[in-house]
Parts: structure tokens; sequence; C-alpha cells
């Protein structure tokens, strides 16, 4: 059994993607070939985002973006500490500092009410409204955004968000590395009222090429200008090749990668509502046979999740390694998305968080465990997961 079977989907794209790669060959524009502005054309189209522009990885997408704002030392970020620990680098490596908001108990997404506590503590430098980062204590930061992330495919609070960014004057970048495909009430995530929004190809990732890939979203003309420049070396634009007017970046998506994530798109509709049917059944089942003892993660009654991952919450007096271990031994795969939150991680220990900052998110990565998901999952291969995982948490 595969956590992820891509294999089963490539059989399906084997002839298009070789098709694609053999039109590469012959036209042998590698960088920036037309099969990069055919993608960025669909991805517009599919979301209904103005401009989309791809780019090396989701990481750099999100870098373009808080570059292109000009953010950096002096400026707060707010976001979520339950992520892949991208997020939190680019902000870090911009030169601001991220400020970390607990999560909602039941999304696992930010904390809209603790969001703005977060802000006023950063306006008045005050730590006793939200744990802030001991930077606080010597330097009057300045809330510049906030960087939203729908976790495992499940869309943030964006009315709630979108009205606190508005009332103190931030921008919002969503991070939809996971997302992509879903949806928030009548709007298609990466395109749903934020400044910008950022996803990733990586392989294992809703639509994944077969290396690094990303792409920005954005109705904004000036920031699409801005990105399409960075992305290059910071040129003034494809006539204009050799003069520079900002430092920017290698950040582009290879013509070969935008090839390859032609032919999925071929699939990518049919896929998201196998992905739909999958995340159901482990819904159903669970709410019906382990109601309060196993958690799914809760998406709002209009709104889709596109189920990057599907993750559920152990019981509490469970040990987690011993429930993955006898899964592994029904040769079922699982993972831990994610075993520490990003202010706990080694890497930010100079921001001076304490662990039990953000219990919601302690509570989370101690007892989450993501289980097999992916579009072709058999309902019968569902069925064995979940009564051999039942039957291990009620043995235990
Ligand atoms: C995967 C991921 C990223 C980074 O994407 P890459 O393409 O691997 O750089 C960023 N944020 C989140 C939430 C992710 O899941």
């Amino acid at each position: 059994m595969d956590f992820i079977d891509l294999k089963a989907q490539q059989s399906r794209i084997k002839s298009s993607v070789e098709n694609r790669i053999s039109q590469v060959l012959e036209h042998g524009q590698y960088i920036m070939g037309p099969e990069v502005k055919e993608l960025e054309g669909q991805l517009a189209a599919f979301t209904g985002a103005k401009h989309c522009m791809g780019c090396a990885s989701g990481t750099n997408a999100l870098e373009l973006v808080l570059s292109a704002w000009g953010v950096g030392v002096g400026d707060a970020v707010f976001t979520t500490p339950l992520s892949f620990i991208a997020t939190a680098e680019v902000i870090a490596k911009a030169g601001a500092t991220p400020i970390f908001v607990d999560i909602d108990p039941h999304t696992w997404n930010i904390n809209g009410t603790q969001l703005e506590d977060a802000i006023l503590a950063v306006q008045n430098n005050d730590a006793t409204k939200h744990p802030l980062p001991s930077i606080c204590k010597t330097t009057q930061l300045t809330p510049r955004c906030i960087i939203t992330v729908d976790l495992f495919g499940n869309p943030a609070d964006y009315e709630n968000i979108l009205r606190i960014a508005q009332k103190y004057n931030l921008t919002v970048l969503e991070d939809g590395a996971q997302s992509l495909g879903g949806s928030y009430k009548q709007d298609k995530l990466c395109n749903c009222g934020c400044h910008a929004s950022t996803t990733s190809f990586f392989p294992s990732k809703p639509l994944g090429c077969y290396g690094d890939g990303g792409a920005v979203f954005t109705n904004d003309a000036d920031l699409a200008h801005v990105v399409d420049s960075l992305r290059y070396h910071g040129r003034v634009d494809a006539q204009n090749k050799n003069k520079n007017i900002r430092i920017g970046y290698n950040g582009r998506l290879d013509t070969m990668q935008a090839a390859i994530l032609l032919a999925k798109m071929e699939i990518f509709e049919e896929e998201i509502s196998l992905r739909q049917k999958v995340g159901a059944c482990y819904t159903n089942f669970l709410l019906e046979n382990a109601a309060g003892y196993i958690l799914p993660q809760q998406i709002a009654s209009e709104d889709q999740s596109i189920w990057a991952q599907y993750t559920v919450l152990l019981p509490e007096n469970i040990l987690r390694g011993e429930v993955i271990q006898k899964l592994k031994a029904g040769k079922i795969p699982t993972a831990i998305h994610y075993p520490l939150g990003m202010h706990a991680q080694p890497c930010f220990a100079y921001l001076g968080y304490e662990a039990e900052d953000f219990p919601m998110v302690q509570k989370v990565s101690k007892r989450a465990l993501s289980l097999p998901m992916h579009p072709y999952l058999r309902p019968e291969t569902q069925e064995y997961i979940l009564h051999t995982l039942l039957n291990i948490c009620q043995g235990c």
C-alpha cells in the first residue's frame, strides 16, 4: 500500500506526459518556454485569478511575494505554528519576525480571535496579552502581513481573517501549497479574496510535478508585474533582459515541469472529485464508528478541502508510536504532520518561544496521524485501514 500512489496516476497520463515532454525537446525552450504560459493561463482560468505566475517552488512563491511587498527587518508577520517549515522560514529569511498564533481546536487553522490579540500585543509590546518573541522586549515591530495556511487543504477562516487584516491595514498572503483544488464558500482556493496566494507543485501535493515547482496568484496587476520581474533576477521585462532594476531570484518554473503539469491538468478536475469521495469515506466512517474518539479535521459545511492529507487526532491516552508500529505491521503506511510546532523548532529557538505558548498546536502535534490519501485509494483499502486503526486503538 502506498501513502500517496503516484504510479496509479502516472499510468493514466503516461502518453500525454510523453507527448508533452517530446514537444519541449523539439522546441528546446527549457526556460520560460510556451508551456509555462499555457499552464499559467489554465491555472488562472481554473482559480479565476487574474494573474498566475509559475515559479521555482512553493517556498520561492512565498518569498517572491514577501520581497515584492518589501517585507523585511522590523516587520511582524503573523502565521500559524502548525505548518510545513517553509511558511515561517521565508519570513525569517526576509529579515522579518514570525509572530505565531495558536490554531482553532477543530479546523487546526489559525485562530482568528487570537490573531487579533497577537496584533494588539505587537502594537503595544505587551506579551501579557499574547505570547511574543523575545525581540519585542527591545524592539517595536510593525505589523505588516498575515500568512494563512490552508492546512492539509482545509481553507482558513478567510472572512474573519480578511476583516481583521483590513482593520489593522495588513496584507494577507494565502499559503495554498496544500490546497489548490479546494474551495472557500463560492471561491476557489488560491483566489479567495487575499492580496496574494501561492501554491506548490512538489510531487506529493494535490497538483504535483516531477520535481520542484510553484506558482503565485493575484488579482493585483502591480504585484504581478513585480513578481514577474523578481522571478527572473529582477529584470525589467522580457524585452529588457539585461537591465535589472530589482535584486531578484532565479525563480522560474522549468518548461519541463510545466509540460508535465499540463498533462496532469487534463485529469485534475476528476482527481478533485475522487479526492472528495475518499475524504468523505474516511470522515463518515469515523463519525459513525469512532465519534468523539478518533477525531477528523473539521471542514466548514460550505467549504471543500482538497485533502492534501487525511489527518486524524488519536485518542489522548494512546501512544502514537505504538499505533504507527502496529499499522506498519499491517502494511499501512502513515506520516506525522507535524511532530513539532514551528515555534518549537530548533531553528526558531532565537525567537524565545516556549513549547507551551500554543497549547492547541502542542495537542495536535502530539496526537495527529496522517493516513494514506490519494485519488486512487479504493474503498476496500480504506475500509481495511479504518478497521485496523479502530481495532488498534481499542486494543491499546
Ligand atoms: C509544501 C509546502 C510548502 C513548500 O513548498 P515547496 O514547493 O516544497 O517549496 C510551503 N508551505 C506549505 C504549507 C507546504 O505544505
